[in-house]
């Protein structure tokens, strides 16, 4: 990244300052081998490989009879004596030879002569003998060795991020030990003289620290390496020491505030005299001004100071750019939904809008006030309507796209 030539008001789309964002970033190095539990929500650092074929043998997907498929008659019954029978674990150990079939149980490995599956409903049982009807299938209702998973195969590609259905699919490998990304380590703090950490009394004109707890969340939530640097005043002097003190240790520095162009406003400032700063004032509502650069080793985001600016601003720009980070694959992008509005929306062309709304039922409706330090409306909504720069106002019953939190909050 080099010194931006360009004035600092610079004004970016939300695309145009993803892409930057996202092409400048490099993955960390740094792998570690975690216990298969310890695995769950990191980054796989190498492929896993099946060290065998899954399933190991042909087995029946059904509970019926293994039979041969040369002995059916394809226009008749056909009877057949039953010599034994097969379970799941506990495989039946002879030959299925000429008119003979095999009790067999989901799961079970398919005994030696057989190569079919008849489903137990489609049977009549008279005495040792079973009768099949016709119209079966040669190979039908099994599974076949190596079908899931061939040995040798990679089972799970490097950078993938584990979760339950990885953590399972590990387990049936027999693997105990994954590669995994080291954590990215990530400083914090928040900036502001108005800014009291929980446990003080509020002096007039103070509020507490939101930011830095929501930032925990959506940090521990991505499995990031936490440093928490509390609440930083609006000096040069202790900017420029929490900086470097967070460029010492860290991989990303994120902070909150002090972001604009006010007069106590450091952030674009100081980074500039430390390392590389880019300053966007970003065509997005919440969340105009953002600080992208780089101190020491350490990359920068620079937060806007408003709560729900920065839950928008970290969910649009940092989530993925801490992905990319932390050699995430690029995963597609989360779908937008269309919905019904149920309420009118006030808008001018522009800006790019993320409302907290509420959807239902394919319908959407607002989820109270929409100032940009109001949480609480972020607590209670469940989606964003996205409205996208071009859009004016939104009448009631106009549809919309809606973007849901889950998985992302
Ligand atoms: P700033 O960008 O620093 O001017 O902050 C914008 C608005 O966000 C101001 O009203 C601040 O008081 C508020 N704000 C900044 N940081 C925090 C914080 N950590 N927690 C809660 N509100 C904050
Ligand atoms: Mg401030």
């Amino acid at each position: 990244m080099s010194k931006p030539t360009t004035p600092p008001r610079h004004t970016l789309r939300a695309e145009e300052a993803r892409h930057a964002m996202l092409d400048a970033l490099t993955p960390i190095r740094g792998v570690e081998r975690v216990a298969i539990r310890a695995a769950l929500n990191r980054v796989l650092a190498e492929a896993v490989i099946a060290p065998f074929d899954v399933p190991a043998h042909d087995n029946s997907a059904m509970d019926g009879y293994a039979v041969r498929a040369a002995d059916l008659a394809p226009d008749a019954e056909t009877r057949l004596e039953v010599v034994g029978t097969a379970f799941a674990g506990k495989a039946f150990s002879g030959l299925v030879g000429p008119g003979q079939a095999v009790r067999i149980m989901t799961g079970a490995v398919m005994p030696h002569g057989a190569d079919t599956v008849v489903v137990q409903e489609e049977v009549r049982v008279e005495g040792a003998q079973v009768v099949v009807p016709p119209g079966q299938r040669a190979g039908q209702n099994l599974r076949r060795a190596g079908e899931d998973l061939a040995a040798g195969r990679p089972a799970i590609p490097a950078g993938k991020r584990i979760g339950p259905a990885e953590l399972g699919l590990i387990a049936s490998l027999g693997i105990a030990e994954v590669a995994v990304v080291r954590r990215l380590r990530v400083a914090f703090f928040s900036t502001g003289d108005e800014i009291a950490s929980i446990g003080q009394p509020l002096a007039p004109g103070q509020i507490y620290d939101s930011n830095r707890y929501t930032l925990f969340g959506l940090l521990s939530q991505l499995g990031c390496e936490l440093i928490d640097m509390g609440v930083v005043r609006d000096t040069p002097d202790a900017v420029e020491a929490a900086f470097t003190e967070a460029a010492a240790c860290a991989d990303v520095i994120l902070t909150s505030g002090g972001v604009s162009v006010g007069e106590a406003d450091f952030i674009r400032e100081i980074t500039g005299r430390l390392g590389e700063v880019s300053f966007w004032k970003l065509e997005i509502k919440p969340g105009r001004p953002m600080a992208f650069g780089r101190i020491g080793s350490a990359w920068l985001f620079g937060l806007p100071g408003n709560p729900v600016a920065v839950m928008v601003t970290f969910l649009e720009f940092v989530q993925d750019a801490l992905q990319k980070l932390m050699g995430v694959a690029p995963l597609p992008e989360l779908p937008l939904f269309e919905a019904v509005c149920r309420d009118p929306i006030q808008k001018k062309p522009g800006r790019r809008e993320f409302v907290r709304a509420i959807l239902e039922g394919g319908q959407v409706r607002l989820a109270g006030a929409q100032g940009s330090g109001v949480l609480r409306s972020m607590s209670e909504a469940n989606c964003f309507i996205v409205l996208d720069e071009a859009q004016g106002a939104v009448a009631a019953g106009d549809k919309v796209m809606v973007r849901p939190f889950r998985g992302r909050l």
